[in-house]
């Protein structure tokens, strides 16, 4: 029997992100009631009742926490004392850098330390409404797969247009990845815009032949198919940019890659024959989204194909483009810093509906929900994790680190993300000190420096973040 004085914080769905905030929160002291439907009613992904069951790969990507942004995340978790993490950990399979696991092993593990937690009671049901205002503080953490009634009720609060069904992801470049010489700044027209400055693309030029070996290329790669519960979720303003071209040689110059409009400030006589255009995605300037190029294209491909376009030759992608079933809101408008729905106070958001992308990342997410919805619970300021570890720079992205475009107002523009460097703020200047002895320090010898210090940096701030939290 709980004879704990705090009353209960609810948290629905049991995936990654709920199973993470419900351990967080118990970890306080303070009773946890988990609302999960599986048991009750099905998603068109999940095969079992287990919490965290993993619906796909059973990677948790890189695990080098010196110089990956996914490692580095791990890392905090385990600081934080993450089920998650730990439930992995201990179901590891071999996998080379990456931490894999035995994904039936990692979901009974977490299922079995959610089930004899003494604060932790399950109920298996549907919570087909917004939480009611008696559970003063709840988390709603239903994933990807969100059921209908639930996300008929989140869209009634938030406003239509706040809640996606699927994303259309554009692929995003590190812009120090960007070969200036070949690119340039402009925007169409160098219209100004509201908020803009006239240079606010960096334009990537084509001449016909590179062209015509682009759409060539784009039209032979692989694709990846929808599943068939996805459905097929095309409309003509948001086609794949494979779809366009297969529908005429001509349709992409006529499309996202027109070349109206721009002069070629490296070579302002010659008309380019058509243009790539990236646009600034965050606040940080570091990232940069190739304008109308949501693909499903294969990861390998994309990097295969992309790496065509002149002055993207050597690419680095924060993230690939995707088209998939996914039910996110709107957060970096209906979110404040600590997860919290603007419009309904006590009512947070975690996991992957909040915008993040991957099974980490939604664990991170929850993780960060239960332990704000716990200091709220104990009265205790909430601290939000500084922007330069792994959890602020997703954190912020979602809450507000993503730049809304004027000319492509509204949900569309904010997209689900992964974990990476380019959302981390850059290092002091002068961090980055040629080691002796190195007569060349650039290019990628000069990235890998400086991704360890980013990482040891965030290590260091969230040690002292969790030490004083
Ligand atoms: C088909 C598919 C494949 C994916 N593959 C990968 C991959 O390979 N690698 C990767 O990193 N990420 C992948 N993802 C993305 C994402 O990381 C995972 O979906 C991840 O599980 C998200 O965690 P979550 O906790 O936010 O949601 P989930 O893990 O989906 O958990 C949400 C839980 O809420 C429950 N629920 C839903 N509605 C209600 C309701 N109304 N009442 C009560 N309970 C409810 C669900 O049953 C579920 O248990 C994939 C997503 C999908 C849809």
């Amino acid at each position: 029997m709980n004879t704990n004085s705090f009353s209960p914080i609810h948290v629905v769905g049991g995936g990654l992100a709920g199973s993470e905030a419900a351990w967080q929160i118990a970890s306080a002291g303070i009773p946890v009631i988990l609302h999960e439907m599986r048991g009750v009613r099905g998603t068109d992904a999940h095969k079992t009742d287990g919490l965290a069951e993993l619906v796909c790969s059973n990677s948790f990507r890189s695990d080098d926490a010196t110089s990956n942004a996914v490692g580095v995340i791990h890392a905090e978790m385990r600081l934080a004392g993450s089920l998650i993490m730990a439930s992995a950990d201990r179901n590891q399979v071999p996998a080379g850098g990456a931490l894999a696991v035995d994904r039936d092993g990692f979901s009974e593990a977490v299922t079995e330390a959610i089930e004899k937690h003494p604060l932790i009671t399950i109920v298996r049901e549907e919570i087909q409404g917004l939480p009611p205002r008696e559970w003063d503080l709840a988390i709603i953490a239903t994933g990807p797969l969100t059921s209908p009634a639930l996300a008929a009720a989140i869209q009634s609060e938030t406003g239509e247009d706040q809640l996606a069904f699927f994303d259309a992801i554009a692929p995003i470049v590190h812009r120090d990845s960007i070969d200036m010489d070949i690119c340039w700044y402009q925007s169409r027209y160098d219209k100004i815009g509201p908020g803009g400055t006239g240079k606010d693309y960096i334009n990537c030029p084509m001449d016909e032949a590179q062209y015509n070996a682009f759409v060539d290329a784009l039209i032979a790669a692989d694709t990846v198919g929808f599943k068939e519960w996805e459905g097929t979720p095309y409309f003509d303003g948001c086609l794949p940019i494979e779809v366009m071209a297969e529908r005429g040689r001509e349709t992409l110059r006529h499309g996202p890659m027109k070349p109206m409009g721009l002069t070629n400030a490296h070579n302002p006589t010659v008309k380019p024959y058509a243009v790539v255009q990236l646009r600034q995605d965050n606040a940080l300037g570091t990232l940069y989204n190739m304008v109308g190029f949501q693909t499903k294209l294969k990861y390998g491909a994309q990097v295969d194909v992309f790496r065509l376009i002149p002055g993207l030759q050597n690419a680095e992608f924060a993230r690939l483009g995707g088209l998939h079933r996914n039910t996110y809101i709107h957060s970096p408008v209906l979110l404040d810093r600590t997860l919290t729905l603007k419009s309904r106070p006590g009512l947070r958001f975690a996991g992957q509906i909040t915008g993040c992308e991957g099974y980490v990342e939604s664990a991170a997410i929850g993780l960060l929900a239960g332990r704000f919805a716990a200091a709220e619970r104990k009265g205790e300021p909430l601290v939000a994790p500084p922007v330069t570890t792994a959890f602020g720079s997703l954190l912020g992205h979602i809450t507000g680190g993503h730049l809304v475009s004027e000319d492509e107002p509204g949900r569309r523009s904010f997209q689900p993300m992964n974990i990476n460097f380019g959302l981390f703020p850059e290092l002091e200047p002068g961090s980055i000190v040629r080691p002796e002895g190195v007569k060349r320090f650039r290019g990628k010898d000069k990235t890998a420096v400086k991704r360890q210090l980013l990482s040891a940096r965030a290590l260091r701030d969230c040690t002292s973040w969790l030490g004083r939290e």
